[in-house]
């Protein structure tokens, strides 16, 4: 069965279908259609391999960059396509890849890191940072979690110190993403002695002398590299401070938004994945599937179909520059745990059949772990949530 009909006939997949809903247009479809095929061609048949090795290659960044994946979000002039739903098509598409891992490494890059330098970022940072991230010569991280400040960010402790002609870093970042090879990380921090969250700056810090990375090992995502990075009397010149001196934890929170609307649909194309692979498998067996399997396939469809309306819904309102801080939190919200339990829940069908699952729907069950944990947790979720209801 072509994987066209298992879409149809499982009824996963919905926004990829022929008639588009707001905000996709036919040439979104017809972009999908473009994007899984680079994706099942070009990064899937790589995944275990670059499980395996612990990372994936700089040629694969550079491949989406060439096909103009990358610079999807960001405007023309910067060698963008300035279509942000093109972009978040993207999102879900590569996550179908198989990697958590490489959905991460390229996600940090073109969905966290980047989007900061182009909203806040000076023409010459333009230059000298965006242009190179959209082609895939540079590659960035984005640095904003400390070893004692990670959901409360007003805690951070790594210390800009103005000196003559710039500022003097020093202090540590934890957990990350693509923080061992980088060649920039979009840094947070803090440029006054007084706590909260008025003394955050941003710094473009440049990989050189003074910075160090270290690995760390983790659950999932073995594709891509997650570091511990020290700053040790860094010096960062002044024409490198993103945004505005002691501006940068509104930064932060407009950040957050795209973060978390990517997060919601690479858990959306992950999951999909999963429950089709599953479905195939049930539906290859001589016997009639178990009611118990036929019910949690129903579940994770359920939940696959409620998290897509409610994604989708918040990003119209993202585009739409409508304030939407309660349905993106939700979007957060309601896909990450449930893209974790469904592929558990998936895990559970191949057990409950007596055979072992392949090692595409093992990796998806490590890596969706982290749903719940990044860009906020989804316990941070629900603060947020109920301070919009003066709770
Ligand atoms: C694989 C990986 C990649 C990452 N990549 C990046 C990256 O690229 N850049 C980056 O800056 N960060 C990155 N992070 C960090 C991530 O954003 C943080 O882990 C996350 O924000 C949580 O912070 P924390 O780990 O310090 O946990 P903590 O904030 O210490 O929280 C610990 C627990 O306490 C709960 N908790 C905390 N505060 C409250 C509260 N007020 N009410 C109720 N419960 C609360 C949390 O929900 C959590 O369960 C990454 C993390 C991982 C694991």
């Amino acid at each position: 069965m072509s994987a066209s009909d298992l879409l149809a006939r499982t009824g996963a997949g919905a926004a990829a279908r022929a008639r588009p809903l707001p905000p996709l247009t036919d040439r979104h479809v017809a972009l999908r259609a473009e994007m899984r095929a680079f994706v099942e061609r070009e990064l899937a048949p790589h995944a275990e391999a670059w499980e395996v090795a612990r990372a994936f290659p700089d040629a694969a960044l550079r491949l989406c960059c060439e096909r103009g994946f990358v610079g999807l979000k960001f405007p023309p002039e910067h060698g963008g396509a300035g279509d942000p739903v093109a972009a978040a098509v993207f999102a879900e598409e590569l996550a179908r890849c198989g990697s958590g891992g490489v959905g991460a490494g390229i996600g940090a890059h073109a969905g966290i890191a980047l989007p900061p330098v182009w909203r806040f970022g000076t023409p010459d940072q333009h230059e000298r940072f965006l242009r190179p991230g959209i082609r895939g010569e540079k590659l960035a991280a984005l640095g904003i979690t400390e070893p004692d400040a990670g959901s409360d960010v007003a805690a951070l402790r790594t210390r800009a110190e103005q000196v003559d002609g710039g500022f003097l870093v020093n202090g540590s970042k934890l957990f990350i993403t693509n923080g061992m090879r980088a060649d920039f990380v979009v840094t947070a921090v803090k440029t006054t002695a007084d706590g909260g969250h008025g003394g955050i700056s941003f710094l473009l810090i440049e990989r050189g002398e003074g910075m160090t990375s270290s690995p760390i090992e983790k659950l999932g995502w073995h594709a891509s590299d997650t570091a511990l990075i020290t700053f040790d009397d860094l010096f960062v010149p002044a024409e490198n401070l993103l945004g505005e001196l002691h501006g940068g934890f509104r930064l932060i929170m407009v950040n957050f938004a795209w973060e978390r609307l990517m997060m919601a649909l690479g858990a959306l194309g992950a999951l999909d994945v999963v429950l089709e692979r599953t479905v195939a498998f049930l539906r290859s067996r001589a016997r009639r599937p178990s009611q118990s399997a036929r019910h949690r396939v129903a579940e994770v469809a359920t939940a696959l179909e409620t998290g897509r309306a409610l994604t989708y819904h918040a990003l119209r309102l993202h585009l739409a520059g409508a304030d939407c801080v309660r349905e993106v939190t939700m979007a957060k919200l309601a896909t990450q745990r449930a893209a974790y339990d469904g592929a558990d829940s998936c895990l559970q069908i191949h057990f409950d059949a007596g055979e072992h699952a392949e090692p595409a729907l093992e990796r998806a069950v490590r890596d969706l772990r982290l749903g719940p944990i990044g860009g906020g947790t989804d316990e941070i979720m629900k603060e947020i949530l109920g301070k919009t209801m003066g709770l």
